[in-house]
């Protein structure tokens, strides 16, 4: 039998990295296996319904590399794929009618005050919480119809047995065995006819043929009622695999207090769809080797269910930091001016910058717009200049948002000045007759250094000998006291790339520019 594997998110909201998860190892695990992977709306509570979430869960997913072969989207000879068109397909009724035949569930008529006070007692009395039978498991026939003559409003309950134990196969837990004297009786259908979760979840899974659930471990303890549903109709249970939690650094379950964590935000952030899937995967599952840094091919190849982990995984932003830097890094740089580009180019990215609140130690976010703004608009002006800054800085930065202030210098005609860099070395005795040598070299006809120069590409080895000829000329031994004001000149800090190759980049028309500006400031 082929795998067939659905995620199946409600559609309440955003897509966030839990739920990004889900769906890459549903993904990862249909895709080792030849397999097909379905997306399933699960919308029958149409109180939490939002009619954005659906969109953004399927172009969320997109963007970052998962297309579903069956789905709302995309069609297939299961659907319809939404819970709520399945419902009003009637696809539920045959299986409704025969658990209540099968005197598996019943109706309970309990009004929301009744069930209220019902839990109040129970929290009185330290019981256990939950439908246990109320005034209806036992009902006798007349009384149910009675209730229903008077057209009393009822929900479906789950008939859970006594006395017995329900035991599953975990991949990663193992054995689980749960009483059923501890399960209280699930609703199934509500008062208005709606399917639950639990309920429209295993019909779902039975006629969409599923052969392997993949879910949230905030499931795991409803699993045992599912065993009993799908043993009610005789059905084969699939594998069922819960994803451990994910936990912030503090050892908490990920939430709203560790910060943004919905998926399209991180993109915004600069992160690449391929390290955050990387990531993703890394929270709780393991290729059972050193490897971490991998691509969505080597991850379908090693991809099993018994590499995931039934202890928390935790979610560690410096690893994503990590991952996408050495992602960029691998990069070839065309490949990498185009990712920056489009990623300029997203109207979200912008979005996510205006609106962005400053945070402590941090560049202001409009500047990061800004410079990410100017470094597109001189792309357009000089594709080679932009690829040699992305050469450049493709070594220094973690996300592509950082293109825009690490590569800022370069954009500008006259980059900030670092103080602390203007006064440590532009005070130093030699720094004027230096930055003259440089000035006279560069503007020279014939440069003395190096041999000819073509004026419009001064290229590395021709400004590392400029460098070192200044040096030999002047009897430095060392060649800080050269390289140090020379950068602060070139791009008012302290730090960057390599002078020799920055120097290359610029080309000797900023580089003259920039000296006389640094000249004058002496
Ligand atoms: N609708 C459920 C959720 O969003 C799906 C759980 C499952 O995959 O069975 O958590």
């Amino acid at each position: 039998m082929s795998v067939r594997v659905r995620f199946a998110p409600s559609p309440t909201g955003l897509l966030h990295v839990g739920a990004l998860r889900t769906a890459l190892f549903d993904h990862l695990f249909a895709k080792k296996h030849g397999g097909v992977d379905i997306l399933r709306l699960e919308d029958t509570d149409r109180s939490r319904f939002n009619p954005d979430s659906e969109s953004e869960f399927i172009e969320s997913l997109s963007f970052v590399g998962i297309e579903f072969d069956e789905g709302p989207h995309a069609g297939g000879n299961f659907g319809p794929y939404r819970q709520s068109e399945r419902k009003a397909a009637g696809l539920y009724e045959p299986w409704i009618a025969k658990i209540m035949e099968l005197g598996a569930a019943y109706k309970a008529f309990e009004t929301p005050e009744e069930l209220e006070e019902m839990r109040n007692v129970q929290s009185a009395n330290k019981a256990q919480v939950g439908y246990y039978g109320g005034a209806w498991r036992d009902a006798t026939p007349e009384q149910v119809a009675e209730a229903e003559a008077a057209g009393m409003p009822y929900v479906i309950r789950q008939r859970i047995p006594r006395n017995r134990t329900v035991t599953m196969q975990d991949p990663i837990r193992g054995s689980i065995s749960w009483e059923t004297n501890l399960l209280d009786d699930p609703v199934l259908i509500k008062a208005d006819g709606m399917p639950t979760y639990h309920f429209a979840s295993m019909v779902d899974d039975r006629l969409m043929e599923i052969t392997h659930v993949i879910r949230g471990e905030e499931w795991l303890s409803s699993a045992p009622k599912h065993l009993l549903l799908l043993e009610t109709f005789g059905w084969p249970a699939p594998v069922i695999l819960h994803c451990p939690v994910i936990v912030g650094n503090d050892g908490k379950k990920l939430s709203k207090r560790h910060g943004a964590t919905r998926v399209l935000d991180y993109i915004a952030e600069g992160y690449l769809p391929d390290a955050l899937l990387n990531f993703v995967a890394l929270i709780g599952w393991s290729p059972g080797d050193e490897r971490e840094d991998m691509t969505m091919d080597e991850m379908i190849q090693a991809f099993s269910l018994e590499g995931l982990q039934p202890s928390p995984g935790r979610f560690d932003i410096e690893k994503l930091r990590w991952l996408n830097g050495a992602k960029i890094r691998a990069m070839e740089p065309s490949v990498l001016l185009a990712a920056l580009l489009s990623y300029i180019n997203r109207p979200a990215t912008m979005q996510f910058w205006s609106e962005k609140e400053q945070e402590e130690n941090q560049p202001s976010p409009t500047a990061v717009r800004d410079a990410l703004l100017l470094f597109a608009r001189t792309a357009i002006r000089d594709r080679a200049y932009a690829l040699d800054i992305v050469k450049l800085e493709q070594e220094r930065v973690t996300t592509l948002a950082d293109f825009g202030l690490a590569g800022h210098f370069f954009l500008v005609d006259e980059p900030e000045m670092d103080p602390k860099a203007v006064s440590k070395w532009f005070t130093q005795p030699h720094v004027g007759e230096l930055f003259n040598y440089l000035l006279e070299r560069l503007t020279a006809p014939r440069a003395p250094v190096g041999g000819p120069v073509d004026y419009e590409h001064a290229s590395v080895e021709w400004c590392e000998a400029l460098i070192r000829g200044y040096a030999e000329d002047k009897g430095f031994e060392k060649l800080g006291p050269v390289v140090h004001p020379t950068r602060v000149a070139l791009t008012g800090k302290t730090t960057g790339p390599g002078l020799f190759e920055l120097m290359a980049a610029l080309g000797p028309d900023r580089m003259v520019a920039r000296l006389q500006r640094a000249k004058a400031l002496l």
